[in-house]
């Protein structure tokens, strides 16, 4: 496997940071995960204006602009000859001391990994996936906003852990004040009747690319589609449950805790939203060839 190193494609081994890099040493960094389907990179223009933006609020210069990017990452996938695939990005503060200045890491490291793709098994899709609340309270959005996807994933890792030992893949966060934030790697939507409904990002979730083009197909198919406040009250009571992302597209969710949501099983907006997004990744996309 061929990685993108500042600037370099060279051989995964060769493929290494400084110890001192602070993306290792304080998780000082941004990152993303975009999808290749068949030759096309779903939403690159997107992921890569995320990655900037997110590069800009912590003060990372990444060094290179957004069609430098989208080269690099075309390149990325033509050298590893990868047509279907997850495409990860990272930028990392780069090498510095052991001290927390960030001023002093001379230069951010620019990875590019194109590599197969983890996918939940189909059988989720077909029948449903079952989730847990996690007791791990999603990080305050005051204290570093969700909309920036660092390389801070800790409160993540730890509310995954409870997922899977539970028994389960994934799990529902919520965040101090008990609203519903996201869940551990995908946002979170409820269905009742002609309304769709999502957090807000404030409630500590990420403004998820997949979540933006799936309000976009509901609103097309006729829904009421809003960013709203929401408890563990609008599941219990919900008709569906979905989560979107990157990698999971759109997965209905059957249960919380053990108690089944709507009657139980994947519901009809969820299972029109699963093919339409899949329609919309095959059309769109970045020629990788
Ligand atoms: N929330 C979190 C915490 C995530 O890490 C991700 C990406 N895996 C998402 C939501 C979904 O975002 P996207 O649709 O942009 O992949």
């Amino acid at each position: 496997m061929k990685i993108y190193l500042d600037g370099k494609l060279v051989e995964e081994k060769d493929a290494v940071v400084s110890v001192f890099d602070h993306g290792l040493l304080y998780g000082d960094g941004v990152f993303e995960g975009t999808r290749v389907y068949d030759g096309n990179i779903a939403f690159l223009e997107e992921h890569l204006g995320r990655l900037l933006d997110s590069a800009k609020v912590i003060a990372l210069d990444i060094g290179m602009t957004q069609e430098e990017l989208i080269a690099a990452t075309v390149e990325t996938c033509k050298a590893n000859g990868i047509e279907n695939g997850y495409i990860r990005h990272v930028v990392t503060r780069g090498s510095g001391t052991l001290g927390l200045n960030p001023y002093l890491c001379k230069k951010a490291s620019v990875i590019i990994i194109v590599a197969d793709i983890q996918l939940y098994p189909q059988e989720l899709y077909e029948n449903g996936m079952r989730i847990i609340t996690a007791g791990t309270i999603r990080n305050m959005s005051e204290a570093l906003n969700p909309r920036v996807k660092s390389l801070n994933y800790l409160n993540n890792v730890m509310a995954k852990i409870e997922a899977i030992n539970a028994g389960v893949m994934e799990c529902l966060m919520l965040n101090s004040q008990g609203y519903v934030a996201e869940a551990s790697g995908d946002n979170v939507f409820v269905v009742k009747g002609n309304k769709l409904i999502t957090p807000p990002t404030w409630c500590g979730a990420l403004e998820g690319i997949t979540r933006e083009k799936v309000m976009e197909l509901a609103r097309e198919m006729g829904l009421e589609v809003s960013k709203t406040v929401m408890t563990r009250y609008e599941i219990w009571t919900a008709d569906e449950v979905f989560l979107t992302g990157t990698a999971a597209e759109v997965i209905p969710v059957i249960e919380l805790d053990k108690r089944p949501i709507g009657d139980g099983k994947p519901g009809p907006v969820t299972l029109k939203l699963i093919d339409a997004y899949r329609k919309l990744v095959a059309d769109d996309g970045i020629r990788v060839a």
